[in-house]
């Protein structure tokens, strides 16, 4: 019987994790398939239960129920529970496992670059759900220290709160006080901005040559940030690294073997 996949979130029609999963089963001729399904935030029980109606074998989540979904699911594994949100769920004979593959995702380009974290000083913009998930990987690696800078300060805080629980102490500030950026040496953008091609949420003008910058805004693939470091020499890590890190887990996680990398990233790089 073939087995459905699935990603939920609300908007859905930009996923790219259909074509990273569907090039994957092609490549492993696996009798799979993986659509997006649109479920609004208030319907999100309803849109569980159809799921099991159709016998999903497992499904991604994305915004805005990562965090909501926790509420509905029977078991969660370690990094879920840490980081509060669950971003993939397995279905085996109808109990939901959820699983959060965004902190691993995160970590995969720093690992394949073999990069350790550290001696870093780390500057992580954002205090959203992906800022948590990299809190956690920060958290997990030992970063020397990170400044938290977001546009609302009391988000910012309560990340500095929960970093705070896991192990770090960390500052915060407000985005539009960041000005000179040398001391940092991971700079990672966890807002929102680039996605509709807006200017860099940190001038980066300061930006050194041996400093990475890392965009998890993964479409449009060169953000103004991005384009700025690479005026700078910094080393660049896009944001489509991280969505194909935690894609490779979550394969893993639902198929129990090795996800072929190289054709899931060519699925990504041909929709750019
Ligand atoms: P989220 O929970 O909604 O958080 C959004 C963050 O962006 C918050 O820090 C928010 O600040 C900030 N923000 C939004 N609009 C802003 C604006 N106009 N000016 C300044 N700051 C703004 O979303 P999320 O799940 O963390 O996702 C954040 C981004 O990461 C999204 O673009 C998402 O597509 C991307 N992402 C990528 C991957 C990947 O695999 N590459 C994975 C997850 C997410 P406030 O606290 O002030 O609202």
């Amino acid at each position: 019987m073939v087995k459905t996949y699935a990603v939920i979130g609300d908007p859905i029609d930009h996923s790219l994790s259909p074509n990273i999963h569907n090039a994957a089963f092609k490549e492993m001729k696996m009798d799979c398939t993986y659509i997006a399904y649109k479920i609004p935030k208030e319907e999100l029980l309803e849109g569980l239960e159809s799921l099991k109606k159709i016998n999903i074998s497992g499904f991604n989540v994305t915004i805005p129920h990562k965090v909501e979904v926790m509420k509905y699911i029977d078991k969660v594994d370690e990094d879920c529970s840490l980081i509060g949100a669950a971003n993939t769920i397995s279905n085996e004979n109808n109990v939901l496992k959820g699983y959060n593959t965004d902190m691993g995702g995160f970590l995969d380009p720093l690992h394949r670059r073999d990069i350790k974290v550290n001696d870093f000083q780390v500057l992580l913009l954002g205090a959203g759900g992906a800022a948590r998930a990299i809190i956690a990987g920060l958290v997990k690696e030992d970063a020397k220290s990170i400044m938290i800078a977001n546009r609302t300060r009391d988000n910012a805080n309560s990340l500095a709160q929960f970093a705070n629980k896991i192990g770090m102490s960390t500052e915060a500030s407000l985005l539009n006080e960041i000005r000179d950026v040398t001391n940092y040496d991971l700079i990672i953008n966890a807002t929102s901005i680039g996605l509709k091609n807006e200017s860099s949420p940190i001038p980066t003008k300061s930006i050194r040559k041996n400093s990475i910058v890392y965009d998890i805004v993964y479409n449009p693939m060169n953000t103004d940030l991005i384009k700025g470091a690479k005026e700078k020499g910094a080393t660049i890590i896009y944001g489509y690294e991280m969505l194909l890190g935690q894609a490779i887990r979550a394969f893993e996680i639902w198929h129990k073997t090795k996800a072929p990398y190289e054709v899931m990233k060519k699925a990504v790089l041909g929709v750019f």
